[in-house]
């Protein structure tokens, strides 16, 4: 027996998820490795799942979990091992395929990453989905700014949904690489742990979340953006001649009410980050790339531990934009 939240809905109770306990007969027979889950976490799409907020749930009954890391009990896999530690991120886990807020799952080999050298199962989780967003966000402006000639610490990069889980690591990361980071936040109480994590100065998030011009005073070098809609349309207004911008989220909107101008007039690149389907080679130069650089006294400073049965309260909680950086759950607590 595992437990697990389960995911239901029917006429009667409607959508619903629960802490429950199931037979492990019951783990998905499309799998082929079967992991020990020691850690998974909260991020904004388990919050979708959880509530019911947005369809992100194709498939009834779902244990929800979009990412977990854990240890092998047993492999039909040529890759894996049983005592062999992985990460998991998307595919569809949590969405169409059993996922990580359990103490069990059984997944497909192909999804899986070795756990990289120097980091442990908590720390993957407390960097989770999210931080790996954000470390796909940032190799993607530095590809770009070595081949545009731009060093670190020659211009501002903006991080939109700072106080946040993608925009927590991301200001960790591009800081770390010498870069001055301008926190875009909701939150101004929440100014000192930004630039606590590294960021040189906090800007209100009103100021880029209405309708905006379509070319703007040119500020940013590069920009990681989690926000979505007219906050990203006025970060790429605002993004100087040759610059970057990564969109990755859509905190405040799926839309993108923009003009081509910055693209046609100032050579700006929008880069589209994609954790979900992303090639392996990409997700564990990734994985390397955060067990080297990510300073694990900050990943500290932004992650609280929570319980299985929290995990439902928090999903309500991350979508209403209360948590500060990373959620990580522990399932055997
Ligand atoms: P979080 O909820 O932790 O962070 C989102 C942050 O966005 C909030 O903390 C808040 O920051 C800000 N925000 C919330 N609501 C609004 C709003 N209405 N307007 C402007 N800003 C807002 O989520 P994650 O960091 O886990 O994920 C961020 C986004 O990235 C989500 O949309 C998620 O779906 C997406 N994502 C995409 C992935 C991909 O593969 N492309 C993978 C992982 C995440 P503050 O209070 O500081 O303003």
């Amino acid at each position: 027996m595992f437990k697990c939240l389960l995911i239901d809905r029917n006429e009667e109770s409607g959508y619903r998820c629960e802490l429950t306990e199931l037979d492990e007969a019951r783990l998905p027979a499309s799998g082929d490795v079967t992991v020990k889950v020691d850690w998974s976490t909260i991020n904004y799409k388990d919050g979708l799942a959880i509530t019911g907020r947005s369809p992100v749930v194709r498939s009834f009954p779902m244990v929800p979990g979009i990412d977990f890391a854990g240890t092998v009990l047993a492999s039909d896999h040529p890759r894996w091992k049983a005592g062999d530690a992985v990460i998991l991120d998307g595919f569809g886990v949590g969405e169409t395929h059993w996922g990580g807020l359990a103490q069990k799952a059984r997944v497909k080999g192909d999804w899986l990453v070795a756990l990289p050298e120097g980091m442990d199962t908590r720390e993957a989780m407390a960097i989770g989905t999210a931080g790996y967003t954000a470390m796909l966000c940032v190799m993607a402006l530095e590809k770009h700014w070595t081949e545009a000639g731009m060093a670190p610490g020659t211009g501002e990069v903006l991080v939109t949904g700072a106080g946040g889980g993608v925009g927590s690591v991301a200001i960790a990361l591009l800081a770390a690489a010498g870069h001055t980071v301008v926190a875009s936040t909701g939150r101004p109480e929440e100014s000192d742990y930004l630039k606590a994590l590294g960021a040189a100065e906090v800007i209100d998030r009103a100021s880029l979340s209405a309708a905006g011009k379509p070319l703007q005073k040119e500020r940013w070098m590069g920009v990681v953006d989690a926000v979505g809609s007219h906050t990203l349309a006025n970060a790429c207004a605002s993004t100087r001649y040759g610059g970057a911008v990564t969109a990755c989220g859509l905190a405040q909107g799926m839309d993108l009410p923009a003009s081509v101008a910055p693209f046609i007039l100032r050579g700006v690149t929008l880069y589209g980050i994609d954790s979900v389907m992303a090639p392996l080679a990409r997700r564990e130069a990734a994985w390397r790339q955060l067990a080297q650089r990510l300073d694990r006294s900050r990943l500290a400073a932004m992650t609280r531990t929570i319980g299985l049965a929290d995990a439902i309260a928090a999903a309500g909680d991350i979508l209403a934009g209360r948590v500060r950086g990373r959620l990580v759950v522990d399932v055997n607590a």
